[in-house]
């Protein structure tokens, strides 16, 4: 059996949040008309408390190699590259330079900016452009790197990738935990594991009053105590927060900071939006009229933000609001 019918036949999705089926994204590259393809690994992992692909990194880099080198054997791909956040390569880049001797494959290191981790910010920043994100469509399944057709998967996509061919994939996922809990980490468990079975085989259920924060850091979706009978989405992080010693207030302020700090300023309803928030959530007392501007903020920013950081940053305002004021 070939691999894309081995990668479609697994249901793997891809680990960087999207959730888009790998074997189909590696069929889109495969059948693009083109004489020259490319790979990017993204490792540059920015997100806050999201450590899975250090761990990985960390404990198996012969299989995100791995990975890579059957993406590139089975695209025909002239070059791959391992796109790395600045403090992985310090700590990896020899061990990764080491076992990419041979191979087309060349490290790149990202330096520090949330959005240097979009992934068409990744294709400017590889081709020496400024690093802004690209308007989708194309794709860069389509146009991607140098105008061709680019698989980008991370770190964790590769890892699996290496064991569905090895036969060793039992569908997992890599989970990282983070908050007020006994037992920080990252751990390998069942794809789809509910939050609370997450939080039990990992030691890590609390006994007080709780909220989390779930799925992709910063960017995660609030959700009480009693909703976490839900697979996991996103990059798989789960933050525990203790309800009574929390100041939802501050906690949003240091979300609106963050992403006030991180948009690059090139689209209006992002830029204006997060200032607006921002504003808004230092107030310390959210009116029904706050509500209802925030309200209509968000739905804004969703649909008319150019890239990703846009499209999610409203999603820990709107859910806090919801549930925890
Ligand atoms: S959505 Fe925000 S971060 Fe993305 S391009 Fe627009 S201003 Fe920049």
């Amino acid at each position: 059996m070939d691999i894309i019918t081995k990668l479609k036949q697994s249901g793997l999705t891809g680990r960087s949040g999207s959730s888009f089926p790998v074997g189909l994204k590696w069929e889109m590259v495969k059948n693009a008309k083109a004489k020259e393809k490319y790979i990017v690994c993204n490792a540059s992992e920015g997100e806050p408390y999201v450590n899975k692909d250090y761990y990985i990194l960390k404990n198996y880099p012969e299989e995100v190699i791995n990975g890579m080198k059957i993406a590139i054997e089975t695209l025909k791909a002239k070059r791959a590259y391992i796109y790395i956040n600045k403090d992985y390569y310090k700590e990896f880049g020899k061990t990764l330079k080491k076992l990419c001797i041979g191979l087309p494959i060349k490290l790149i290191e990202k330096q520090p900016g949330y959005l240097r981790g979009e992934e068409t910010t990744i294709l400017n920043v590889i081709e020496e452009k400024p690093p802004l994100p690209r308007i989708r469509p194309p794709f860069p399944t389509q146009e991607g790197l140098f105008k061709k057709p680019t698989l980008i998967n991370n770190v964790e996509t590769f890892y699996f990738v290496s064991k569905i061919v090895k036969k060793e994939y039992c569908k997992t996922k890599f989970y990282s935990i983070a908050g007020e809990v006994k037992n920080k980490g990252v751990f390998e468990l069942p794809e789809n594991l509910f939050i609370n079975q997450i939080l039990l085989q990992t030691n890590n259920k609390p006994e007080f009053d709780f909220f989390i924060q779930a799925g992709g850091g910063a960017c995660g979706k609030i959700l009480t105590s009693n909703e976490l009978k839900q697979p996991l989405t996103g990059l798989g992080s789960i933050i525990v927060f203790n309800k009574k010693n929390t100041d939802v207030f501050k906690l949003m302020k240091k979300w609106a900071q963050f992403f006030n700090k991180e948009n690059c300023d090139k689209c209006v309803p992002c830029r204006e939006g997060l200032y607006r928030i921002e504003e808004i959530v230092n107030k310390k007392v959210i009116t029904t009229e706050d509500k209802a501007i925030l309200n209509e903020l968000f739905t804004t920013i969703e649909q008319t933000s150019l890239c990703p950081l846009g499209k999610i940053a409203s999603t820990p305002f709107k859910s806090a609001i919801e549930k925890l004021l």
